[in-house]
C-alpha cells in the first residue's frame, strides 16, 4: 500500500465527521501545560493511535527553562454582592485564568477589577489568558457582563493546586525503511479552544493512524506536547534523536474554513519548504506562504540556532491573526468537518511528495530513448492526459543526470509530484531509469 492508495480510499465525509466528534469530546477538558487535563486529552487521543507518554518532573532543568509545578483545578467561581454566580469554571474552562493560584476571599469590585480579563471590542466573548510563570489568579469573562457588575463585595473561590508533579508529553513513531525522520509536532495545552489547537490534535493523530497501515521510506515521529515548555523539554531530553530529523511540520489551526498557510523554516529553502509549497501550488487550494519569524508556535524552538531543524508550520488561520484567536469564539462551530478532512488530505499529499522525492539516473542518456518502441506513450493509462505523461517522462529523462531529485524536476516541469513519480516508475520498469540515492541516507526501492 502506498500513500496514494490511502488518499484514494479516503472517505472524506466520514473522516471529517469523526475528527469533529473527537474534537467535541476533547473540548470541555481543561488543559494546561501540566496537569490531568493534558493526560485526559491523551487518553482520548489514544482512541485513534497509541501514544508513548513521558512525565518530566517539576524542577527538571530543560534547556534554559525549568519544568514548573503541576497545576490542577477542582473548581472556581465568582459570586456577586447578592450571592449570585457571576462566572463559574464549570460553565467554561476559559473563565479561569489558566494557572491561577488557589484563592478564597471577599473583596470589593475595585480590588477585583485587576483580576478580571475581558475584551472591550468583543463584548460577548471570553478571552483566554494564562499566567504560567507569574503567580496570579483571575477570571475571564465577556466584557458585557463585566461592565454590568454592581459595586459591592465579591466572593472569590478558586480551588486549584499548584504542586510538585510533572509535565507530560506524548509521542508516536512509525519506523520506516530509513531512520531519517519526518517530525510532526502539535501543541496540546490549550483548554476549550477548538481551532487552536484541537483541530491539529485530531488531524495529526488521524494522520498517524493512517500511515501506520503502510510501509514508508522515512520514519515518522509525532510529538504532542504543551506549547513552548513541552517542545523545549522534548528537545532537552532527545538531543541524540535530533540528528535523524530531516523534515518536519508544526501542525496547528487546521479546522477553520479559511485558506491554508505555510510558514517556512528559518532557512526558507529547506526540502520541506519546497515540498509543501509545491504540493500547495498543485492542490488547487487558496493558500499563502509566509517567511519564518521567531514568533508563533513551536517552530521557534525547532528552528533555534542550537537545533536548526528544518521544520515549517502548516495551518489554515494564522497565529494571532484571526478574530476568534484565543477567545471563546474559537469553538466547535468555528471548526468544520470538511475543513479537517481537507487538511488531513493535504498532510497525506505532503507525506506522499516526501516519500516520492528521490533521485533517478537516466540509463539511456545518449539522445532521447525511443519511447514508442517500448509502448511508453500509452503506458500510463491512469492519467487523464497522455500528453502530460509523455512530458513527465521526457522531463525525467532530460533531468535525471544525478543532480536533480524528482521534486526538483516536478518544480521545473510545473507538474505535480505524483504524476512525475508514476512516470518515473514506468521508466524504471522499462529499464530507462534507475534509482540513485547516493548520499541521501535513504533506501533505494
Ligand atoms: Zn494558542
Amino acid at each position: 500500500m502506498s500513500v496514494r492508495s490511502l488518499i484514494e480510499a479516503f472517505d472524506r465525509e466520514r473522516a471529517g465527521r469523526e475528527m469533529h466528534a473527537l474534537a467535541a469530546d476533547l473540548y470541555p477538558i481543561c488543559r494546561s501545560i501540566t496537569g490531568n487535563g493534558f493526560r485526559q486529552t491523551l487518553d482520548l487521543l489514544e482512541r485513534v493511535v497509541p501514544l508513548q507518554r513521558t512525565e518530566v518532573p517539576t524542577g527538571e532543568r530543560v534547556l534554559d527553562w525549568n519544568v514548573p509545578r503541576e497545576w490542577n483545578v477542582r473548581g472556581a467561581w465568582l459570586r456577586g454582592p447578592d450571592g449570585s454566580k457571576v462566572v463559574d469554571f464549570s460553565d467554561h474552562t476559559l473563565h479561569l485564568l489558566n494557572y491561577s493560584v488557589p484563592f478564597q476571599g471577599r473583596l470589593p469590585l475595585a480590588e477585583l477589577q485587576p483580576h478580571l480579563h475581558s475584551l472591550e471590542d468583543r463584548p460577548d466573548w471570553i478571552p483566554y489568558r494564562t499566567s504560567y510563570y507569574e503567580e496570579d489568579w483571575g477570571f475571564c469573562l465577556p466584557d458585557r457582563i463585566r461592565r454590568s457588575l454592581p459595586d459591592g463585595d465579591y466572593e472569590v473561590w478558586i480551588d486549584t493546586t499548584l504542586e510538585p508533579g510533572s509535565l507530560t508529553y506524548a509521542e508516536h513513531r512509525i519506523e520506516g525503511a530509513s531512520p531519517r525522520t519526518v517530525l510532526f509536532s502539535i501543541h496540546g495545552c490549550h483548554p476549550s479552544l477548538a481551532n487552536d489547537n484541537l483541530s491539529a490534535l485530531v488531524v495529526g493523530t488521524r494522520l498517524a493512524s493512517l500511515l501506520s497501515a503502510i510501509r514508508t521510506r522515512y520514519t515518522y515521529h509525532w510529538i504532542i506536547a504543551p506549547g513552548t515548555i513541552g517542545a523545549i523539554a522534548w528537545l532537552a531530553r532527545n538531543r541524540s534523536r535530533v540528528e535523524s530529523i530531516v523534515h518536519g511540520l508544526v501542525l496547528t489551526c487546521l479546522g477553520d474554513a479559511g485558506p491554508f498557510h505555510y510558514k517556512r523554516t528559518r532557512s526558507g529553502t529547506a526540502p520541506i519548504d519546497r515540498t509543501v509549497e509545491h504540493v500547495l501550488a498543485h492542490s488547487g487550494q487558496d493558500h499563502g506562504i509566509r517567511p519564518f519569524d521567531p514568533f508563533g508556535y513551536d517552530e521557534r524552538q525547532y528552528n533555534s540556532p542550537g537545533f536548526r531543524l528544518q521544520i515549517g508550520r502548516l495551518s489554515r488561520a494564522e497565529h494571532g491573526r484571526f478574530p476568534e484567536y484565543h477567545t471563546s469564539a474559537d469553538n466547535l462551530d468555528f471548526i468544520r468537518p470538511d475543513a479537517l478532512a481537507e487538511s488531513l488530505i493535504l498532510t497525506l499529499e505532503i507525506v506522499e511528495a516526501l516519500e516520492q522525492d528521490r533521485r533517478w539516473l537516466n540509463r539511456a542518456p545518449d539522445g532521447e530513448p525511443q519511447l514508442g518502441r517500448r509502448g511508453l506513450y500509452r503506458a500510463l493509462g491512469g492519467m487523464e492526459d497522455p500528453g502530460q505523461a509523455t512530458r513527465a517522462m521526457l522531463w525525467l529523462l532530460s533531468e535525471s543526470d544525478g543532480g536533480s531529485s524528482l521534486l526538483d524536476i516536478a518544480i521545473r516541469a510545473g507538474m505535480p509530484v505524483p504524476v512525475m513519480a508514476e512516470a518515473a516508475q514506468s521508466l524504471h520498469e522499462h529499464g530507462l531509469l534507475e534509482p540513485d540515492e547516493t548520499g541521501t541516507g535513504l533506501e533505494t526501492p
